[in-house]
């Protein structure tokens, strides 16, 4: 029997404003649509906790035993500098100032991003698509809003007419404002726009002659609205209704408004179940912005360069770090908070080294099996990780006692405890053992340095079979010693 059907899971419903009992549309699968990067630039740290966040959302689900369809985005077309769908758009951008082809942006930081990703010990996405491979999808939407009623064309753009889709529908129910209140607080429209109120957004832009990202349509050349792609890409892949629509909380408004709308005016039916939001990360108490220099590449983490840290952290050590709190809560990264949470980490690491060696009797003096419950609720509490590892650590404290002969546990509890550290700790939290991520890369150059060394000599002393031993035995371990003119070098696999 699946998990899930013992085991039942509460989300916070952004929507509602409630936590509710997860039941998905069609009993045993789930579809979940995440708003992924825009890829202009190195992933930012605060992007990765909220697609870190919905990673460990998939590995739970996964874990109850659900079948989930995750599709992650890629956007490379559409976003402009300003989120009220006005600018330059960020790609075309970059490109202009690099003097790159739009798609070598792109592919930089696509390769950026999965790279970052894959440190942080992700699991892919089913799907990830990009917005412009689905040009025509996104097109044939327009058409449909605008026969439906709901979009105006003028001199060759398309705009979502919010004030008209009001009407029937509730624009503004996801961030909870209404429209008048958005109308009278709003400036007026500025004299080179050309929408009828400043509330409506672009699904269609023309392009300049200028623009270099542009697709023929039947409005002519131009390139779509951002917020147009996520509406294409999720229903095309997960239906008109699906499960769960996450997204940094940031992305609630306009974007997320905007995807409810533009879905609603095409199907009349509401197009997400469940909205999850993952909030921010902020750096020694600030928001974290490159203008300001308060900011932090993922990879300045994981080498320690960056004047705000005392030394380099392994890519598992952050992501223990983000664990620590809730998904929803805001959440400070600092030197100290990450050294306070690396010597958290390593004290369950050591535990659950210690794990196979323990002495086992003929009782337990520690409920397991209730400890085993207490770590499900944790997460059927809408994913409460913080929760979760303080009861991992009751486990910690529990094998320290056991080791020290002040407290039994039996066989059958043994494997009870191994199998339900090894499942929160690895598949559901996606943490690794450090030594497996190259932490220790330090020690290890050190010691292959000191065998080229050894191999040098012998070499100077003829002596051919030791050095060839070296090499070929390195190579075994997947160590490639590498001869050149500045000496040798060593890759590994
Ligand atoms: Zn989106």
């Amino acid at each position: 029997m699946s998990l899930y059907k013992t085991q039942q899971l509460k989300v916070y419903n952004s929507l509602s404003g409630k936590k509710e009992a997860f039941q998905p549309i069609n009993d045993g699968y789930v579809g979940m649509y995440v708003c992924g990067p825009t890829v202009y630039s190195n992933v930012h740290l605060g992007n990765c906790r909220t697609f870190m966040s919905f990673d460990m959302i998939f590995r739970y689900l996964r874990h109850l035993g659900f079948k989930v369809r995750y599709v992650r985005n890629i956007t490379d077309a559409g976003h402009l500098e300003d989120d009220a769908g006005e600018g330059e758009d960020k790609i075309a951008k970059k490109a202009r100032l690099e003097k790159l082809e739009p798609m070598e942006v792109v592919q930089r930081y696509t390769v950026d991003f999965h790279n970052i990703l894959q440190k942080f010990n992700f699991l892919p996405p089913s799907i990830e698509p990009t917005a412009t491979g689905h040009i025509i999808e996104q097109i044939e939407i327009i058409k449909e809003i605008l026969e439906k009623g709901f979009a105006y064309e003028k001199n060759g753009s398309v705009y979502f007419d919010v004030s008209k889709f009001n009407e029937t529908h509730e624009y503004g129910k996801l961030s909870g404002r209404k429209l008048e209140d958005m109308i009278a607080s709003t400036r007026e429209l500025a004299a080179q726009e050309e929408k009828n109120s400043p509330q409506d957004f672009a699904l269609w832009k023309r392009a300049e002659p200028q623009h270099i990202m542009r697709w023929p349509s039947p409005w002519g050349d131009g390139f779509p609205g951002w917020h147009l792609e996520c509406t294409a890409m999720s229903t095309k892949y997960l239906g008109d209704t699906f499960d769960i629509h996450g997204g940094g909380m940031d992305l609630k408004f306009p974007h997320h408004e905007c995807e409810i709308a533009q879905a609603e005016a095409c199907n009349d039916q509401t197009p997400v179940k469940y909205w999850l939001h993952a909030n921010m990360l902020t750096l020694n108490g600030k928001k974290m912005a490159k203008s300001t220099g308060n900011n932090i590449l993922p990879n300045e983490i994981f080498s320690g360069e960056n004047d705000i840290l005392s030394k380099a952290f392994a890519p598992t050590v952050v992501r223990f770090f983000m664990m620590q709190a809730h998904y929803t809560s805001i959440l400070d990264l600092s030197n100290e908070a990450l050294l306070a949470s690396e010597k958290g980490y390593l004290r369950l690491m050591e535990a659950m080294e210690q794990l196979s060696g323990l002495a086992t009797g003929n009782s337990s003096s520690y409920d397991f099996e209730a400890w085993q419950q207490k770590c499900y609720d944790a997460m059927n509490d809408d994913f409460n990780t913080p929760i979760l590892i303080a009861n991992l650590f009751e486990a910690v404290k529990q094998i320290n006692l056991i080791k020290e002969g002040k407290a039994t546990l039996t066989t059958a509890d043994k494997q009870l405890l191994e199998n339900t550290l090894n499942t929160f700790v690895f598949d559901v939290l996606g943490l690794e053992h450090a030594t497996a991520q190259g932490q220790d890369s330090d020690q290890l150059s050190g010691v292959v340095n000191l065998l080229i060394q050894l191999r040098n000599e012998a070499r100077a002393n003829r002596d051919f079979t030791t050095s060839d031993k070296i090499r070929d035995e390195l190579a075994e371990l997947g160590i490639q010693l590498k001869d050149g003119k500045e000496g040798t070098t060593f890759s590994t696999r």
